[in-house]
């Protein structure tokens, strides 16, 4: 089922559609070329080898809706055009985008290296066995998805010149690295603390083996357990008050610790109580009070786990990188980017995470904005075409609220962490109220007294364009400084195990050479929002936007009204409303005339026309298209996929 673009659509009809194809077990559906995917929860025999057969090297729309439609087009345009696509995955936790994500995979893995070259399959093979890897170490139980991605992924598959995958590059982003410490009723840390306890043993079995077909080391998946080990064991240590001291109150946890991290017990002893300070000239040892010490431990396990896990990537993007290919000699090498990226969240309680995630689907609607509709008009605009102004919501505006520079939220969130001495979540709302007060899309009690959805004295509120969210300003200042104490980076340089060291060079720097202040996770995280975008943006674009049909897992249930509200913020609607005006195909006059030519005699085997323009006219004329498409200054744009294929057609009768 594809929406063209003559046909009117109203967000109730839409829905009516999707519902409809959803009680079929029709789970995709066509928007122009974005496929929307509504989750099945159930397993559908729609991803075996003869529907990729039937997709293989078809046209976009001469099948019906899949991902592997989209995977395919992706995949031709790479090889045909040697352009650089991406497949951009975008929807909320639970509707199915890494799902989505491995199937296109899978895909492109059936697909290609026909001739079963050893090396190619020996890459595709890693590809997807790096996956598991990921999922154990970065996938969590939550109480919207079993499996649920706690940090956001993006995956380049590069290709040779033949068009079969030779490597690949993993980019993440914010790992949900406070699930070590604290998870909500009902939810889990990550996979990989479980797989090895009873349940999940046959997983850990599995991931064990993926590392070692990988090429990691066995030295490096032992660090690898007993980090986790260590982790397991930070979550036992206790403090007690003796005056005005803390002690750790079961000190054999301090010598299991050091067994595991290589090191030894008073040192990880003192880490655990004292941090080094420098006062003018002298260094001193400073004793933690009780919060300092928790705090200082729960950081630690956090910090560790979240090194681990980018170094798990580091190593996995070590193994699938591209090697031995010299473009010299074998030409370009291309690549399709698979984004799966946290969709936009709105909790009951909604801190500093939210705020990033929020911010990184802003980025991504403004990219989809620039990409589909600019870059639309811009073309009707230079080839003369009439072009029916359509009224969208342009977000760049909460973009900027959140990250330019001095004035936007982060700038003003660094600007309050970078003060010394106390600095409280409240003196942040202020600066927010007094920088941003009068901005349409930020309100607080302060600015907004009236307002009742701001319950709390802390809250403030962005307007989002999937809509309002209330954020909590608790816990900002601790959660974007990110601080954990020099002593435990240079506990850990200090290790004996080679591997640890190796994740801590920073912990080589003694007290009085750390002065630099390390960057804060917000503004870490905004560049490296701002680098996505610029490569997105630099590839061919391709999405799939799902959508969770209810909050169940359920397969029989269509909930309206979160369907409707995802249909709303995923853009849906702005997008059919541009493919309406729009036209599905394009093509220069010269280009066309040599594929379509000899379907005329006006054109065969040469015309003598004016130009190649009044040629293309007088073809279409004679097949009687000329309502179907418009006459540009270079090139001829076509409105339905449909008025393509019959000229296809004429043009395989006439061959
Ligand atoms: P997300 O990555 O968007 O949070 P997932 O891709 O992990 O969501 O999907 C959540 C769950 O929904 C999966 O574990 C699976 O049970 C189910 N699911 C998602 N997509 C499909 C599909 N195409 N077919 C069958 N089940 C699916
Ligand atoms: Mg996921």
């Amino acid at each position: 089922m594809v929406l063209y673009a003559e046909e009117t659509i109203h967000p109730s009809y839409l829905l009516f559609l999707l519902l409809r194809r959803f009680e079929k077990g029709r789970i995709y559906t066509f928007i122009g070329e974005v496929v929307v995917s509504v989750n099945p929860y159930k397993a559908l025999n729609i991803y075996g080898r003869d529907t990729i057969e039937q997709y293989k090297g078809r046209e976009l729309y001469e099948r019906p809706p899949h991902l592997f439609a989209i995977a395919d087009a992706a995949y031709k345009a790479m090889k045909r055009r040697s352009k650089d696509t991406c497949i951009m995955i975008s929807g909320e936790s639970g509707a199915g985008k890494t799902e989505a994500s491995k199937y296109i995979m899978q895909y492109i893995a059936a697909i290609t290296n026909p001739s079963q070259r050893a090396e190619i399959e020996r890459v595709k093979n890693m590809l997807l066995k790096s996956n598991c890897v990921l999922e154990a170490f970065g996938n969590a139980k939550t109480n919207r998805n079993d499996n649920s991605s706690r940090f956001g992924k993006y995956m380049d598959i590069n290709f040779d010149f033949k068009g079969d995958p030779i490597g690949g590059h993993i980019n993440n982003y914010l790992l949900e690295k406070s699930r070590v410490i604290v998870q909500q009723p009902g939810e889990r840390s990550f996979h990989s603390f479980y797989q090895s306890s009873i349940n999940d043993a046959a997983e850990f079995k599995v991931v064990a083996e993926a590392m070692k077909v990988i090429g990691f080391k066995p030295e490096e998946i032992q660090t690898v357990y007993k980090i986790l080990a260590a982790i397991l064991h930070l979550g036992n240590v206790k403090f007690i008050v003796d005056g005005d001291t803390p002690l750790i109150e079961n000190g054999k946890i301090v010598s299991v610790l050091a067994e595991l991290l290589s090191t030894k017990t008073d040192m990880v002893e003192k880490a655990l109580l004292y941090r080094t300070v420098a006062t003018g000239r002298d260094i001193i040892d400073k004793q933690h009070t009780e919060q300092e010490a928790s705090y200082g431990r729960d950081a630690f396990a956090k910090a560790i786990y979240e090194r681990l896990f980018c170094w798990i990537v580091t190593r996995i993007n070590d193994i699938i990188e591209v090697k031995n290919y010299d473009t010299t000699i074998h030409g370009k090498n291309t690549v399709i980017g698979v984004l799966d990226i946290y969709g936009f969240e709105i909790f009951d309680n909604n801190s500093f995470e939210q705020f990033c995630i929020n911010y990184c689907n802003e980025k991504l609607q403004q990219l989809f904005i620039q990409l589909v509709l600019k870059q639309e008009q811009e073309e009707y605009q230079r080839e003369g075409i009439p072009w029916k102004h359509i009224d969208y919501f342009n977000n760049q505006i909460i973009v900027d609220l959140v990250e330019q520079q001095h004035k936007g939220i982060i700038a003003i969130l660094d600007d309050a962490c970078m003060n010394v001495g106390k600095v409280t979540d409240g003196m942040f709302l202020e600066a927010l109220n007094s920088k941003l007060g009068k901005h349409g899309h930020f309100s607080s009690r302060k600015t907004c007294a009236s307002d009742k959805s701001l319950e709390f004295d802390r809250d403030f509120r962005i307007r989002h364009y999937a809509g309002d969210v209330v954020y909590s300003a608790i816990g900002f200042i601790d959660k974007n400084k990110d601080t954990l104490f020099q002593d435990f980076k240079r506990l850990m340089y200090n290790s004996s195990n080679p591997v640890l060291k190796n994740m801590w060079p920073e912990g080589k720097l003694s007290i009085t050479e750390v002065t630099k202040r390390p960057l804060t996770a917000a503004t870490l995280f905004k560049n490296s929002m701002i680098a996505l975008v610029d490569n997105l943006a630099s590839k061919e674009p391709y999405y799939v936007r799902c959508i969770k049909p209810n909050d169940k897992k359920s397969p029989q249930i269509f909930d309206d009204e979160r369907c409707r509200h995802q249909v709303e913020y995923l853009g849906l609607l702005e997008n059919v409303r541009v493919r309406r005006a729009g036209f599905a195909f394009r093509q220069a006059y010269e280009k066309f005339l040599h594929r379509y030519k000899m379907i005329s005699e006006f054109t065969w085997p040469s015309h003598d026309l004016p130009s190649d323009k009044e040629a293309v006219k007088k073809l279409i004329e004679q097949c009687g298209f000329q309502d179907d498409v418009a006459y540009g200054k270079t090139k001829i744009f076509i409105r339905t996929p449909r008025t393509l294929f019959t000229l296809e057609e004429l043009r395989a009768q006439m061959l």
